[in-house]
């Protein structure tokens, strides 16, 4: 418990120095945060958060988290992020992220981003997922593999049923080599149909891995 504090006591002191060295204002209403990164108590509190965030899901995922419900202005932002190139969203991202820690299974042994297809990633300049991955493994304790590839460029899954989907993604993951790992977690952003996931999920299954879980900031649709 004390260590929990020091180190609470550290990370808060950590964020004080650093917004007085290179103030950062609140990704949503642009107000000097206090203590989380880009993101002031008052928007953190006033997300619409999800009352169930985790659901067991039957299936290939062994649990499925996400913190906020895909509702204003969490949709606006997540879009800002991914397509107007808003990446001072991605630090309160992993703040609401963070959130999620306690409701993951402990074995968890590693986290990857949904892989985007390379040139989609090069016409965006970033990945958004890998951008949320990589800070928030370093807080849960655990490195970030890349052995999923995107080997199919996948139209823009949005508008489209759910055996549209299903049929877009089928074999649009690889893993060129066997993974050994116990457990592993997807980061994404938005968890729609959750097709998605579930074909990241497969590949990294069938490459060995034991079992698959995912966080994302917000489910849609619920
Ligand atoms: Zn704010």
């Amino acid at each position: 418990m004390q260590r929990e504090i020091a180190c609470d006591f550290r990370e808060t002191t950590q964020v004080w120095i650093r917004n007085f060295l290179a103030p950062s204002s609140c990704a949503f209403c642009g107000m000097l945060p206090v203590v989380k990164e880009n993101i002031c108590d008052a928007c953190f509190d006033d997300l619409p958060w999800n009352e169930a965030p985790l659901s067991l899901t039957p299936g290939v995922l062994d649990c499925s988290v996400a913190m906020l419900q895909y509702a204003f202005p969490v949709d606006v932002a997540i879009k800002a992020l991914k397509f107007d190139r808003k990446l001072f969203y991605a630090p309160a991202f992993v703040e609401i992220l963070r959130e999620g820690r306690s409701f993951l299974p402990e074995d968890i042994d590693a986290a990857l981003a949904v892989p985007l297809h390379w040139r989609r990633k090069t016409l965006r300049g970033f990945n958004q997922a890998s951008e949320l991955a990589k800070p928030l493994a370093k807080s849960v304790g655990v490195p970030v593999i890349r052995s999923v590839r995107r080997c199919k460029a996948t139209p823009f899954q949005s508008g489209l049923a759910a055996v549209e989907r299903a049929e877009n993604l089928r074999q649009a993951f690889i893993a060129p080599t066997p993974i050994q790992r116990k457990h592993v977690l997807i980061i994404d952003d938005v968890i729609t149909t959750g097709t998605t996931v579930q074909a990241v999920a497969k590949t990294l299954l069938s490459a060995g891995v034991a079992k698959v879980s995912v966080l994302a900031i917000a489910r849609a649709g619920h």
